[in-house]
């Protein structure tokens, strides 16, 4: 185990070991959480519409706990499918007006499970460099070539294609808000490609359900192109505040993923009472679509704020919004600088973003109110100033 030693020494030196931090969430104070002696504002948590935790929804699990007990004791293929999956899946496949839809444990077992499902050897993946681990690791899985385009680089997504015209099955495949920049894929002109080269298409909207869309059904929606996304993919741990994930599209599709995608069929349903919370926060997240103009709004407010202390806040309008450092260890001293700030602002190193690209990421949520947004933004100046991050 020499070999382990040596690699976790080279990971310390170089800044990018990772340790668990704790984060407990303050009672009755939504958009903050406790870090030891602290209350921190959390500007670091995917809770973007502020459902995680709502009563509506603790309530439904607590109601289906006392229902259906703790798990569900086996595969959904086996005996572990409970009407209220089949239900929750009508309602998914209703607001994505899709033919059908598929819950899978976790949105990176549904990337996992779909991408292996859809290619395998003699096959292609076209893959945005940023997009998530989990689409790397399918793609891997399934033994297709990995061809990866530079970030929405719409003409090497081109020059790949007809470099691999000869494929015998095309996926592209692009996160629908990149995680770690916020920025948007460039959708039309990959259905374009996808419709030129004859390629299937795959969105992961992990970042932008509930965020964007009337009914917060996400970014090919609110643009109009959902009709053109052969496999549409969310997650319901970020907006949605609860635990898992689902995959839409036609029903054949969905008939084809319940016999092939193999981290659905040969794992564990869900626990009934996810499924219950889950089906709350999509009811929540349709009707309540005051908390994507809030979020909206404290986007613009927050990223205004920042450009006028004088960071590159980019002019995005998601609430993903990354202050670039560069050097990990300069990131990690900042993070900390903005822990004594009373803000909790995760340091993102490599190989979660290329290397020399370390950041704060900073992610907002609907419950941050203007005053201490605002107030933040003095905070993450006076510690960017201290760490060097801010040119001032
Ligand atoms: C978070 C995330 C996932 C994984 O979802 P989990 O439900 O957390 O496993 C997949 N894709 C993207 C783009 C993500 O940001």
């Amino acid at each position: 185990m020499k070999w382990m030693a040596e690699g976790l020494e080279k990971l310390t030196s170089d800044s990018l070991e990772r340790t668990l931090l704790s984060c407990e969430p303050a009672p009755g104070r939504p958009g903050f959480t406790v870090r030891g002696e602290r209350t921190l504002l959390d500007l670091s948590s995917n809770d973007y519409l502020g459902l995680s935790g709502h009563p509506a929804i603790v309530e439904a699990m607590r109601d289906a706990l006392a229902v259906h007990g703790t798990g569900a004791s086996a595969s959904r293929l086996v005996t572990g499918s409970r009407s209220i999956g089949g239900q929750l899946e009508e309602a998914i496949a209703d607001w994505q007006q899709s033919g059908a839809a598929l819950v899978f444990g976790n949105g990176y077992m549904a990337n996992v499970g779909v991408i292996s499902a859809l290619v395998g050897r003699g096959d292609a993946v076209f893959s945005d460099r940023l997009n998530h681990a989990s689409i790397v690791d399918g793609i891997s899985l399934s033994l297709a070539e990995h061809a990866r385009y530079r970030h929405n680089d719409m003409e090497h997504l081109r020059y790949l294609l007809s470099k691999h015209r000869a494929a015998r099955r095309k996926l592209i495949v692009t996160d629908a808000v990149f995680s770690m920049d916020g920025e948007h894929a460039l959708l039309d002109e990959v259905i374009q490609l996808k419709r030129e080269f004859g390629a299937m298409l795959m969105v992961d909207e992990a970042h932008s359900g509930g965020v964007y869309g009337l009914k917060g059904e996400g970014l090919c929606h609110s643009l109009g192109l959902h009709q053109e996304v052969d496999v549409h993919m969310g997650t319901f741990s970020k907006a949605f505040g609860v635990y898992g994930a689902y995959v839409s599209g036609s029903s054949m599709l969905i008939r084809w993923l319940l016999n092939k995608a193999r981290t659905f069929v040969y794992s564990t349903a869900l626990p009934p009472v996810l499924l219950a919370g889950i089906a709350e926060a999509l009811r929540l997240v349709q009707q309540e679509g005051v908390r994507r103009e809030r979020l909206a709004e404290a986007s613009r407010l927050f990223r205004a704020a920042l450009r006028d202390a004088g960071f590159q806040a980019g002019d995005g309008v998601s609430p993903i919004i990354p202050i670039l450092v560069g050097d990990s260890a300069a990131a990690l001293r900042f993070s900390s600088a903005l822990e004594e700030e009373g803000i909790l602002g995760v340091a993102i190193r490599p190989p979660a973003v290329p290397a020399g690209t370390a950041r704060i990421r900073f992610s907002l949520s609907a419950s941050h109110t203007k005053e201490g947004l605002l107030g933040a933004v003095h905070g993450i100046t006076r510690a960017g100033r201290m760490v060097g991050a801010l040119g001032l």
